[in-house]
């Protein structure tokens, strides 16, 4: 699968310096994985949101690190403040339901379309088969689990 990322909001979100990235394979490192589950189960019952960090070497872009974000969480939405150093490398954001669907929601998806970047959603029960990843248009993309720590 071919998928490519435009940003063209990149003067209104002026944090995420995205241009014109294209890759056929989405990797996540084990230890991010790791960091993606822990989170939700401490936020449960409530959500988290998180930013990480990728790159992107030979159509495949790795997600390698974490971003911690001070975020204000509630049951039904979680309200980020969204500020990253302008080379911060982020290419991606990870939020958590604390219910059984990891479908993103309508304010999931505005905020992806707004972000222009990979975006990962874990549900209950919170382990590595629930976590889903959408495009900026909210379809579903398929990623992988690296277990190697090498990040190129
Ligand atoms: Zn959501």
């Amino acid at each position: 699968m071919l998928d490519k990322i435009k940003d063209t909001t990149k003067e209104k979100i002026r944090n995420f310096l995205i241009k014109d990235y294209y890759f056929e394979e989405v990797l996540v490192l084990k230890e991010v994985v790791e960091a993606m589950i822990d989170l939700a189960n401490e936020a449960y019952p409530n959500e988290y949101t998180t930013f990480l960090k990728g790159r992107i070497k030979d159509k495949t872009l790795t997600f390698y690190e974490m971003v911690y974000q001070p975020y204000h969480a509630s049951r039904t939405s979680t309200r980020i403040r969204i500020d990253l150093p302008l080379t911060s490398g982020v290419l991606g954001s990870v939020h958590s339901h604390p219910g059984f669907s990891n479908r993103p929601s309508m304010a999931d998806t505005r905020f992806f379309s707004k972000q222009g970047m990979v975006h990962f959603i874990i549900c209950r029960p919170y382990a590595v088969q629930s976590i889903a990843c959408y495009d900026k248009n909210g379809r579903r993309i398929d990623w992988d689990l690296k277990i190697d720590n090498s990040t190129d």
